[in-house]
């Protein structure tokens, strides 16, 4: 009898041997059951703002109780997070034991109002969000996933039942991108982003701009259109700064220009909320109101300086609700 498995939860399907892992090192196959290693055994714990998620219409400044597991279902030349994406749960020398009621008691004794499932990938660790996930909200927290989307739409659909907020990357609006730079495909990112927003998950989208990758502005319009259609032109989006690193070190950091032009070229297509990140004192990084252009969150870096919305999240001056979750 083969006690081979074949792991559903992403596009990858990968057919796991008894005593084997997945692509993503850590979904393993004991003896015919498919088992996360680092189930409750975080490696990465901090508590960031909200801000650095990236979310900047849920819950402004809200501390977040953020953690993250070895492992990942991708493989990005450029993985800003590769000594702990790229590993196995038992290569990790930090492991912390935080089965989900202690995970959620220590982020409420820490005064924070979310759990965020975040740094590497959380798609690999999926069972223990789903678990934290229902005892942080009964609880009284919430749930937020920072994701490169790479998961297969019923197991999406099932989590959102516990997601409140997600980012997730859009890394270029091309096939052959994710197929060269992220070892994984276009189309099933694309529709998790729609499952987010169908499932009524708030939802924000990053992308890494990356010199002479995907910095084209005719795809850049292309994508933004594809949101705007797809996702809504209330979806925020987030043109982050690329810095080499990891695999990737023979590319200069993205330029200002370039984008100041690729979020031009967005808000022209009609979103409404188009942020610039890593780029600390940009005014990209403020909250503008899409109707009248008053200045509503003034933030430098990951902080929120000056929040003018009032509590259900109108603009002061035409008394316009902006889109997101305020409270
Ligand atoms: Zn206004």
């Amino acid at each position: 009898m083969s006690l081979e498995i074949t792991c559903e939860l992403c596009p990858h399907h990968c057919v796991i041997p008894d005593g084997g892992a997945g692509d993503c090192r850590i979904r393993v196959n004991l003896g015919g059951r498919l088992v996360a290693t680092t189930y409750g055994r975080p490696s990465a714990i901090h508590i960031d703002p909200m801000e650095k998620k990236p979310l900047f219409h849920f819950l402004p400044g809200a501390p977040v109780f953020s953690i993250g597991t070895a492992g990942c279902n991708l493989h990005c030349l450029n993985c800003q997070n590769w000594q702990l994406s790229q590993k196995g749960g038992e290569e990790m020398e930090q492991v912390f034991d935080l089965e989900p009621e202690a995970l959620v008691k220590t982020a409420k004794a820490q005064d924070c109002v979310a759990l965020a499932y975040t740094y590497a990938e959380p798609v690999v660790f999926y069972e223990y969000v789903e678990d934290s996930g229902r005892v942080a909200r009964a609880q009284g927290l919430r749930n937020v996933f920072v994701t490169a989307a790479y998961i297969e739409r019923a197991p999406l659909k099932r989590l959102c039942r516990v997601l409140d907020a997600a980012n997730a990357d859009l890394k270029a609006f091309d096939d052959g991108f994710y197929r060269r730079v992220n070892a994984g495909r276009l189309k099933p990112v694309l529709d998790a982003l729609v499952t987010f927003k169908q499932e009524g998950v708030w939802l924000e989208v990053t992308n890494l701009l990356i010199p002479t990758l995907n910095d084209d502005l005719a795809r850049i319009r292309a994508m933004c259109q594809w949101m705007v259609r797809e996702l809504g032109p209330d979806t925020p989006l987030h043109f982050s700064r690329f810095h080499p690193m990891y695999r990737m070190r023979n590319l200069p950091p993205t330029p200002a220009e370039a984008l100041d032009r690729a979020r031009s070229e967005a808000l022209d297509t009609g979103l409404r909320y188009v942020y610039i990140g890593n780029l600390p004192g940009h005014e990209g990084e403020n909250t503008y109101c899409p109707h009248d252009g008053t200045l509503l969150i003034a933030r430098t870096g990951f902080w929120v300086m000056e929040n003018h919305l009032d509590e259900e999240g109108r603009c002061p001056k035409c008394r316009n609700k902006i889109a997101g979750v305020w409270k």
